[in-house]
């Protein structure tokens, strides 16, 4: 029973489960912390959000 490697698909090594090598997992950890970083300071967004949230076809 083996999952392929998230990031290049190729068969996972039980050694680096579920990646392929250390390589690949290296590289998820740091598209999350990219991704981390570019989540906050980005208050536009919580606006649009909240006005797409109110109901306004409520007689
Ligand atoms: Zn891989």
């Amino acid at each position: 029973m083996t999952q392929p490697c998230p990031i290049c698909a190729a068969p996972a090594h039980p050694d680096h489960a579920p990646f392929c090598s250390r390589g690949c997992k290296d590289r998820d950890l740091l598209r999350w912390l990219g991704e981390g970083y570019r989540l906050p300071g980005r208050p536009i967004d919580d606006e649009m959000l909240e006005g797409l949230d109110k109901p306004r076809d409520t007689a």
